[in-house]
């Protein structure tokens, strides 16, 4: 598939063309010109970025079901808000029923818990 770029000062197709041995984005309209490597580093860029998305997705992974996020808590470690949370029953010698919170940070992975 050809790559489509629009000029971003008029908003026409641009066509590829060879300028002293270089290829440009080329404006037949008012004749603006962009790199053709410069748009490659762009795409570089956006690779990058959707490999920060799945680290995300990688810190949920063991995040249980009934997890709930809560916008309000921060985290102590790196400071942003929006931490996952949820309470699991431990089992001890001295009381049967003691409730665990734990919380994870959805920015850092960061995890935590407090006794109830
Ligand atoms: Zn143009
Ligand atoms: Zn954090």
């Amino acid at each position: 598939m050809r790559s489509m770029k629009f000029c971003p000062k008029c908003g026409s197709l641009m066509v590829v063309k060879v300028i002293n041995n270089a290829s440009v984005f080329y404006c037949p309209r008012c004749g603006y010109k962009v790199d053709v490597i410069k748009n490659s580093v762009f795409l570089k860029k956006s690779v990058s970025f959707e490999k920060r998305v799945e680290k995300r997705e990688e810190i949920a992974v063991d995040i249980p079901l009934g997890a709930i996020f809560v916008e309000s808590i921060v985290c102590p470690k790196c400071g942003r808000s929006g931490v996952y949370y949820w309470r699991k029953q431990v089992s001890s010698a001295e009381s049967s029923d003691t409730i665990a919170k734990t919380y994870k940070c959805s920015s850092c992975g960061y995890t935590w818990s407090e006794l109830e």
